[in-house]
C-alpha cells in the first residue's frame, strides 16, 4: 500500500517523504480501528481510502499558499484538513466539527502521527464564526461533502480574512454554482478559479472552486445554527 499511496501521490505532482508515508499508513490503521466503534467513513477498503480520502484530500494542496492559517469546517474523520497537514509543516490547521466523537479520534490522529500545528475544535460553524478568536482570522477556508454552495459559503466564508480563499470540493457542482451567485455576492465573495480533474483511479470527476474574499462578511452571518442549511441565502 505504501507505494500505491506515493505513486497515486505523484500523480497529482505530490512528492511524500517516508515519515510522510508513515504518518498517511498510521491514519490508516486508526481510521479503519475506529470506524468498528463509532461511523467516520463507509470508505473501508485500503485503496479505496488512498484514493477517495486522502489523494483526493491532496487535490487543492497545491492552492494553499506558505505559511497560510487553514480551517476546514465539518472535517469529519479530518478529510480534507488531516491530509493537507501531513504533507505541508508550514501551514496551521484547525479541524472544526460538531461531533464529538470524531473530534476524539482527530485528537488521536494528531497525537499517533505527532502532527504540530493543527488543532481541533468542537461546535458548530454557525456558532465558532462568531467567536472573534476564528472570525476573518484565515487566509484559507475549505470544506468537503457538508452542504451545498450556498450553505457552505455561508458556513466558510465569515472565517476568511479579506483576501482569504474559500475553496470548495464538490463532484458536479454546475447547478450548484448557479444557485450560490447571489449568496456569495452578499457574503462579499468572487469567484477565482475553477478545476475540473479526473480521479484517474475511480474515474471519479471532482470540481475544486476558488472564491476570494474581497470585503468583510457582514456581521449578520452566519445565521443562527440550523439556518443556513434549511434556508440557504438565495
Ligand atoms: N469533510 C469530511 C469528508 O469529506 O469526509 C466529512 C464529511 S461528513 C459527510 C460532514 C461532517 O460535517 C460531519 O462530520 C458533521 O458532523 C459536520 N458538520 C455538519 N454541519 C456542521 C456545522 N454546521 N458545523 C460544524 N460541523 C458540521
Amino acid at each position: 500500500m505504501e507505494t500505491y499511496l506515493k505513486e497515486s501521490a505523484k500523480k497529482i505532482n505530490i512528492d511524500l517523504n517516508d515519515k510522510m508515508i508513515e504518518q498517511f499508513m498510521t491514519y490508516k490503521k486508526l481510521l479503519k480501528e475506529w470506524n468498528e466503534k463509532i461511523n467516520l467513513t463507509a470508505i473501508v477498503e485500503d485503496k479505496e481510502i488512498i484514493i477517495k480520502h486522502f489523494i483526493d484530500s491532496l487535490t487543492i494542496e497545491k492552492y494553499i499558499p506558505k505559511g497560510a492559517k487553514v480551517i476546514d469546517v465539518g472535517t469529519g474523520a479530518g478529510f480534507p484538513g488531516l491530509p493537507l497537514k501531513i504533507v505541508r509543516e508550514d501551514i496551521e490547521v484547525v479541524l472544526l466539527d460538531s461531533l464529538n466523537k470524531r473530534i476524539n479520534f482527530l485528537n488521536e490522529i494528531i497525537e499517533k502521527c505527532k502532527l504540530k500545528n493543527v488543532k481541533t475544535v468542537h461546535g458548530r460553524a454557525e456558532d465558532i464564526a462568531h467567536n472573534p478568536e476564528y472570525r476573518e482570522k484565515f487566509d484559507i477556508s475549505t470544506a468537503r461533502a457538508v452542504a451545498n454552495i450556498s450553505t457552505l459559503s455561508e458556513l466558510c466564508t465569515p472565517f476568511l480574512k479579506v483576501g482569504g480563499t474559500f475553496i470548495c470540493m464538490k463532484a458536479d457542482a454546475e447547478k450548484e454554482m448557479q444557485e450560490a451567485k447571489r449568496a456569495l455576492e452578499i457574503l462579499g465573495m468572487k469567484q477565482d478559479e475553477i478545476e475540473r480533474i479526473k480521479l484517474s483511479e475511480i474515474d471519479a470527476d471532482r470540481t475544486i472552486i476558488l472564491y476570494k474574499k474581497e470585503k468583510n462578511t457582514p456581521n449578520k452571518y452566519p445565521r443562527k445554527v440550523g439556518t443556513p442549511t434549511k434556508e440557504p441565502l438565495k
